[in-house]
């Protein structure tokens, strides 16, 4: 049986990787911040034996430590890096910037992604799939920025795709492979209910890019569909 380890799995796009994974038979390693509130979380882990539940918040690093130690010797086949948060309204010019909402928002987006991603290293290595999965977003993408605003989410997410850029070049001689992946506009708290896609859609479809991964793909940035976006 496979392994992976999940981000922010009680709601969104992280509750459906854990339904899917759970329901195409792997053994889901399945993190949030708060278990004890996490009901859809815990209904998937009556259901699927092979679901267990972890407190994980990522910027708190006693906790990561914790959650290594507890999977220590377990091989983890894929890490998903999914939690993530996008804190601002679209602000006037002339509003204050809230640096703290900017520096939680890198913890969160970028910072923990590398944290998690170098802890767990050597699980990742003794594995079979040996992949580690970036959550980023469009919005990373300088390319593509034809908007104002979003300054805050916009700049963790093009940071977290340089770091897992630079990542996937120092863990490709180990034989681990790194993938950036944006999962479309999802109806989710984040993206809200006029998004076009579901979350159940686009994991789906994220999980046929994981299947088809191959280390000739590390450090590259996909749409969910599959199209390559640029930096
Ligand atoms: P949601 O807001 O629905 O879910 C975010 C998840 O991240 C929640 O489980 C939340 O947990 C968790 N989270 C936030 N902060 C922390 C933390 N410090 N520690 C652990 N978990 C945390 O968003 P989505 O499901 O839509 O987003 C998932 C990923 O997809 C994110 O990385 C997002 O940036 C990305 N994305 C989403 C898009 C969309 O359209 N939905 C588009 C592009 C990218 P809690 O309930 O405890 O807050």
């Amino acid at each position: 049986m496979a392994n992976i380890l999940i981000t922010g799995s009680n709601r969104g796009l992280g509750l459906e990787w854990v339904r899917q994974y759970a329901e195409a038979g792997w053994r889901v390693f399945a993190t949030c911040r708060y278990p004890e509130e996490a009901v859809e979380l815990a209904q998937l882990a009556d259901r699927y034996r092979s679901v267990r539940l972890y407190r994980l918040d990522v910027t708190n690093v006693g906790q990561i430590v914790a959650l290594a130690e507890e999977l220590k010797e377990t091989p983890i086949d894929i890490l998903i890096n999914n939690a993530g948060v996008y804190p601002e309204k679209f602000l006037p010019l002339n509003a204050p910037l809230n640096y703290e909402d900017w520096a939680y928002t890198f913890q969160v987006n970028t910072m923990a992604p590398l944290r998690l991603t170098k802890t767990f290293v050597e699980s990742l290595a003794c594995s079979e799939k040996r992949l580690v999965v970036a959550i980023s977003s469009h919005m990373g993408s300088i390319s593509e920025i034809t908007s104002p605003g979003s300054y805050f989410y916009r700049s963790s997410k093009a940071a977290l795709n340089a770091v897992m850029k630079g990542l996937s070049l120092e863990l490709k001689p180990l034989g681990i492979g790194v993938l950036l992946l944006h999962p479309g506009w999802v109806r989710t708290r984040m993206g809200g209910i006029d998004a076009p896609l579901s979350a159940e859609e686009s994991v789906r479809v994220m999980r046929e890019r994981i299947a088809a991964f191959t280390l000739a793909d590390t450090g590259r940035f996909f749409r969910y569909d599959g199209s390559e976006i640029r930096w």
